[in-house]
Parts: C-alpha cells; structure tokens; sequence
C-alpha cells in the first residue's frame, strides 16, 4: 500500500529550501524512515540531536546522537544553543542551533526529526517550518513495533506508550500526514515535501 498524503495546505511555489520537521509517536518508524532517505540521498542533511539518553547497541555519538550528561545538556540550555529541546519518557533531547542555521542560510534543505513538544517551539520559532507528522498505519501495529523493538524495559515501554497516545491526538497540528504503511513510500513523499525530488 502507498504511503497516504493527507495534508491540507496548498504546495507552496517558493522552491527554496526551508526546515522539514519530521515527527510522531515514538515507535511510528521515524527513524527508519529517515535512516532509509539518507542512504538513497545522503545529500540531505539531517540535525543530529544532543540527548541524555544512554546509547543503544550501535548507536555512535554524534551519528544517532549526541549523548551528554546532565550537566552538559543544562549547559547547552543556558547558553541558548538549542532551538528547541524537551523532557521525553524520561531523557532530555534538543536540537543544536547552530549547525541547523549554517546549512538554512548555505541554501540547503534541514530535516529535524523530534517529538511533538520539539515540533510545536519550532512552529512557534520559525513560522515557515513545515511540519509532517508520521501516523502508523493503526494503533495496534504502533503497540507491536514499540513493543517488539526489544531494547527497552517494560516500564520504559509503557511510558512511550502514554506519550504515544498524547502525540497521536497533535496529527491535526500538523501541515502534512504521511502514513507508515512503506518505508520506501514514506520516504519518497517526505523527499518531495521537502522539493528535493
Ligand atoms: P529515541 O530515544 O527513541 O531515540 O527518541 C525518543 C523521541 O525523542 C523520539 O520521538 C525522537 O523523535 C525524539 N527526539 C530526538 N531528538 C530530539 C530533539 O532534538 N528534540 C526533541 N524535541 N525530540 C527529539
């Protein structure tokens, strides 16, 4: 099945690039989708986040993540290094702004993938941002991939389950929906939002 575009708001004729927010609730497949984007237009340049979440198996700094302490994340707060941060089922996550300035003034498209909080200061910050948010297919495949991910504990789990239901309400926020139905699909539609197909 196709990914379904489901947005309201006309295609705009400015071409020039501008920041994509890509969110949802966690386990819709974000990261997947922006893993798979990447590997087929590795031009497109994606903000690497800081977090104090420890890192999962493979995961590298400054690939995934940047992963600091509590002490540097309260830093980069204070120094107004973040274009938007929040608090998510337990860890800190934000977005350096600079590097996501450079690449916007350099002409080149910016994709930020974060959750609903992160999304809506960037709508409050940057009115020209376009935000998409990725809906799954139903409620019960959303259960079965943050349950099946097999990397965190039960509570852990049960806490992005919450989170998750809060986020899914926040969809009619958004300017465009694509539907986790096809990593390949959702991936083309979100390149095209984004005019770099
Ligand atoms: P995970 O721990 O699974 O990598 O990410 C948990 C959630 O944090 C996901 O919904 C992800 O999109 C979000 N996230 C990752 N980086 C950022 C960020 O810089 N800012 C915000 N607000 N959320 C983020």
């Amino acid at each position: 099945m196709a990914a379904t575009p489901r947005g309201t708001s006309p295609v705009s004729p400015d071409a020039r690039p501008r920041l994509t927010v890509l969110s949802g609730p966690s386990g819709v497949g974000k990261s997947t989708v922006v893993a798979h984007m990447r590997k087929v237009h590795p031009e497109v340049w994606l903000s690497v986040s800081a977090t104090t979440r420890k890192p999962r198996p493979g995961e590298r700094h400054g690939v995934q993540y940047f992963f600091v302490d509590d002490e540097e994340f309260d830093k980069l707060v204070a120094n107004g290094e973040l274009l938007e941060w929040a608090e998510f089922a337990g860890n800190r996550y934000g977005t350096p702004r600079k590097a996501v300035q450079d690449r916007l003034e350099a002409g080149e498209p910016v994709l930020l993938e974060i959750d609903l909080q992160g999304a809506r200061q960037v709508r409050e910050s940057m009115k020209e941002a376009q935000l998409v948010f990725l809906a799954p297919p139903s409620w019960e495949e959303l259960v079965r991939r943050l349950t099946g991910r097999g990397t965190e504990a039960p509570e852990v789990i049960e806490r992005r389950l919450t989170a998750a239901k809060v986020e899914l309400a926040a969809e009619a926020e958004f300017d465009e929906t694509l539907v986790n139905t096809s990593v390949e699909d959702v991936s083309r539609e979100l390149l095209a939002l984004m005019k770099v197909l």
